[in-house]
């Protein structure tokens, strides 16, 4: 066991460091950042000797050329071939929510005295007072995590004869969005567990947690991470003129009914041995009309952020469809009423304006376009490669290959499609009724355990990261029946989006989180904790090198 403290001054050097080196997704910065944490790790004396340990790997059809750094280094006690993966991320969000401290945004000496000129929230102004916090884009989403595996490599790279088994550390770019990094990464970690016989007996990630509630001082880890899919609908309703609303299906009506089902709805949240997700969340929601007139729209779309912890697909569709059958009856139970209603203000004759609806899965959508059309995947695959050419946002694409097939079907009536689109998040965690993944579980709870008094802190094992995180592509729940309702159900799958499915599947490497600590990620009072970040986090990872890494 290190002294707390041993890697302080050198993880918040390094962190003030790479917070310098801006890295927002989706720009050249990424690779930027990644450069330079190559280059420092290449610099060790360890990997003067073994540059063949210290990998860069190009990301495929990356257009921004953006790549993983990956490191082996390997203890010498023995020929033990367990392995530890500390992995991380070198890519920030953007710095809009700067507003006008945009140009501070990496200058995490300046920026504290910006926001204390501009903010009124007591916990902000109080940490800013403390001395304790360090702000700035990335600092706390998660460049200090990256400095503090950095160090704990370096420091293993010179003390290889103290460990039996090896460590591998991993850089990972494009995980605020899409998480290609990782799972291209995953090849390597494969190639590396073939080649270099390593047996990767669990991966710590250290992206951030924060309170969990006002006043929360405990500290998180976390068994697993939580799944997200993005359900789509695409709602076909009936346009007319203003002056016949009542004779219209209203598709803005069914969108909103949508949204108020699914938003926030607490019931929605999925749970796994007591621990649940967040709800879902609408992340666009909009009608389908280029420009003005006055008739009402004749298609929406829409689509949430839908977290799982341990519902199946099919069971998922289910809900989906439940709501979207809703929805639609709502929209015919209002006109209707709200038609009878007028009619008895007016004195006009009423008679009732039933509509037939249907609701679709997309795979039944596409059967039907298939019985019509047997020559329907080359359309689909000529479309999809077309728009994929354009850089065309994925979304967007999978609504065009739905309506493709709504053209084919020639779908006239009122119709709700429910698919899904990307990104694709698996939920995975430690499994009770999995002996060796029990077995880990309770291991690390122990160890937690006994560090929490030494190192004065309440720590808490979660089951689940619960904001997202590359560590879902090292291991996934979903049995194969799951996977493949989802598949049946994604527009263009293989072609706008694909997830290496068999790769996570023959990996399934548990996926632990050792967290930095820090508070508003993501907003513009992003901040990372000093004394438990860089005091205390890098020697309760070091304590699970030493538990697990020496026999
Ligand atoms: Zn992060």
């Amino acid at each position: 066991m290190l002294e707390n403290g041993y890697f302080y001054e050198e993880a918040l050097a390094l962190t003030k460091r790479l917070v310098e080196i801006p890295s927002i997704n989706g720009t050249e910065g990424e690779t930027h950042v990644a450069r330079y944490v190559h280059d420092w790790l290449a610099k060790l004396p360890y990997f003067q000797t073994h540059p063949q340990q210290l990998v860069v790997q190009e990301l495929k059809n990356d257009p921004l050329h953006r790549i993983n750094v990956l490191a082996l280094v390997r203890g010498t006690k023995s020929d033990c071939q367990d392995t530890l993966i500390l992995q991380g991320h070198c890519d920030t969000v953007g710095i809009e929510d700067f507003g006008p401290l945009r140009d501070y945004a990496f200058d995490y000496q300046t920026l504290p005295e910006k926001i204390k000129a501009l903010t009124q929230d007591p916990e902000v102004l109080a940490d800013i007072e403390s001395g304790e916090w360090m702000f700035g884009r990335g600092a706390c989403d998660m460049k200090c995590g990256d400095a503090v595996l950095m160090c704990i490599t370096k420091y293993f790279s010179e003390n290889t004869g103290q460990f039996d088994g090896n460590i591998v550390y991993m850089l990972n770019p494009v995980e605020e969005n899409q998480h290609y990094g990782i799972m291209d990464a995953l090849d390597i970690l494969l190639e590396w567990r073939e080649k270099e016989k390593l047996n990767y007996l669990m991966s710590i990630n250290t992206d951030f947690f924060s309170p969990a509630y006002p006043g929360d001082t405990h500290k998180y880890f976390h068994s697993g991470a939580v799944g997200k899919i993005l359900p789509c609908f695409y709602l076909i309703g009936k346009a007319t003129h203003v002056g016949h609303g009542f004779e219209g299906f209203s598709a803005t009506l069914a969108a909103a009914e949508i949204v108020r089902q699914m938003e926030l709805q607490a019931d929605l949240a999925d749970e796994y041995r007591g621990e649940l997700t967040l709800p879902p969340l609408a992340l666009r929601c909009r009608d389908l009309k280029p420009s003005y007139d006055v008739t009402s729209p004749q298609a929406c779309f829409l689509y949430f952020n839908y977290f799982i912890h341990s519902q199946p697909m099919a069971e998922i569709m289910g809900c989906l469809r439940r709501v979207a059958e809703t929805a639609m009856e709502t929209v015919v139970r209002h006109t209707d009423q709200q038609f009878k209603r007028y009619c008895q203000r007016t004195g006009e004759p009423y008679q009732p304006c039933g509509y037939s609806f249907q609701v679709l899965e997309y795979d039944r959508l596409y059967e039907q376009a298939k019985a019509i059309d047997p020559d329907v995947d080359r359309a689909l695959r000529e479309l999809a490669d077309q728009e994929v050419q354009k850089n065309a946002d994925r979304r967007e694409i999978s609504l065009l290959l739905v309506q493709h097939l709504c053209n084919v079907c020639a779908i006239t009536q009122p119709t709700a499609i429910i698919f899904l689109a990307p990104p694709f998040c698996p939920r995975n965690t430690m499994k009770l009724h999995v002996p060796e993944e029990k077995a880990l579980l309770e291991d690390v709870r122990q160890l937690l355990d006994e560090l929490g008094p030494a190192m004065e802190e309440d720590m808490r094992l979660m089951q689940f990261f619960p904001v997202l995180s590359d560590s879902s592509y090292l291991k996934i729940d979903d049995d194969e029946e799951s996977i493949q309702t989802l598949i049946r159900n994604f527009p263009g799958y293989g072609q706008v989006y694909s997830l290496p499915f068999e790769n996570i599947k023959a990996l399934n490497i548990p996926a632990f989180s050792f967290g930095c600590y820090g508070k508003d990620g993501h907003k513009w009072t992003e901040r990372v904790n000093l004394p438990y970040t860089f005091g205390k986090l890098p020697n309760i990872i070091f304590a699970a090198l030493e538990r697990y890494l020496i026999q």
